[in-house]
């Protein structure tokens, strides 16, 4: 009895130390610090698999690197597709018509005209474009994957995760945070919204398993003239930064390409027609924080630390 007792004990503790090993890694990646945070026997053979991911993502389906998928497309060049790259595009396509447009895969001269590639825009003399040239851009249609290259990432490294001997990770990609499994005592993930104008955070979202939680917020990458702030993310009609009222949506979503492609086009639609796309959804969940400071969830979302008001389903 003593030695089965003795036995088990060792068996005990053999578990607790897997799930104890825990490795963290910073990397700068797709112009951003990710934090890659990974518990389990492999978590150590994880960590340059997951970087070399990052690295083929990145020069893959990079807006600037010239030998990309997008970029050669951009050529006119006829570039041969994986199924799983076919897979991406196929879905981009899908996204694209299914938000109407609001997030749109064809946007990078635009984004080129207001500086964002070249990062002109932090100059004084940076003249900002005319209207002439704005719709120019827009009629350009080059591929800019840069909305949904992160979600994408994401959803790929946690497939990788789950062919390893790794109980859990937490990999924050920049704003796109990417769960996988769940926590030994069962509780969910914390994952902070982070506060638009401060380190802080506006409240914390419970998260269970592994999720795709992806913020597009007009504090990620944005330049002043004269006061007003010129912000990354376009509506594609009036090919100017969205003004829809808000300072970031949060989506939360079992597929990481999903939730990308729509915090951005949720973004630009504003919070009564995200609402309303909401409302004939069934895939995500949205957290929405308002200019005039409130802050509004979808009926699923399981928020705390912050005052908020819910979107239900229309009876
Ligand atoms: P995100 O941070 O995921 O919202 O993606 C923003 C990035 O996507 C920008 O830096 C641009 O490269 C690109 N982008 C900007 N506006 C749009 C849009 N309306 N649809 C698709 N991509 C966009
Ligand atoms: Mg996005």
């Amino acid at each position: 009895m003593k030695r089965m007792f003795c036995v088990l004990l060792i068996c005990l503790l053999l578990t607790g130390c897997t799930t104890q090993n825990k490795v963290q890694q910073t990397v700068f990646a797709m112009d951003t610090v990710m934090d890659l945070q990974v518990w389990g026997r492999e978590a150590d053979a994880a960590m340059p698999q997951l970087k070399a991911l990052i690295g083929k993502m990145e020069s893959t389906w990079s807006a600037t690197l010239g030998n990309s998928v997008p970029e050669c497309l951009n050529r006119g060049q006829t570039v041969t597709l994986t199924d799983s790259q076919k897979h991406f595009l196929e879905q981009v396509e899908l996204l694209s018509k299914r938000t109407g447009s609001a997030f749109d895969p064809r946007l990078r001269s635009l984004s080129f005209a207001w500086g964002f590639f070249h990062e002109e825009n932090r100059f004084e003399d940076f003249v900002l474009p005319t209207e002439k040239q704005i719709m120019a851009a827009i009629a350009e249609q080059k591929w800019d994957l840069g909305a949904v290259v992160k979600g994408y990432t994401g959803q790929q490294a946690a497939a990788l995760l789950a062919q390893m001997d790794v109980d859990r990770a937490i990999l924050n990609l920049g704003g796109n945070i990417q769960t996988f499994g769940s926590k030994p005592d069962g509780t969910p993930w914390q994952i902070g919204i982070q506060d638009p104008d401060g380190d802080g955070n506006v409240g914390i979202l419970s998260i269970a398993g592994t999720m795709a939680v992806v913020t597009s917020g007009d504090y990620q990458r944005y330049f002043e003239r004269d006061g007003k702030r010129y912000h990354h993310i376009l509506d594609p009609v009036t090919g100017y930064p969205a003004e829809s009222g808000l300072r970031s949506v949060t989506v939360i979503c079992r597929d990481g390409v999903v939730a990308d492609a729509l915090s951005t086009a949720l973004f630009v639609m504003g919070a009564e027609k995200g609402a309303e796309f909401w409302q004939t959804s069934d895939d995500f969940e949205a957290v929405f924080l308002l200019t005039d400071g409130r802050i509004l969830a979808t009926e699923g979302v399981k928020l705390s630390g912050c005052e908020y008001e819910v979107i239900c389903r229309e009876e």
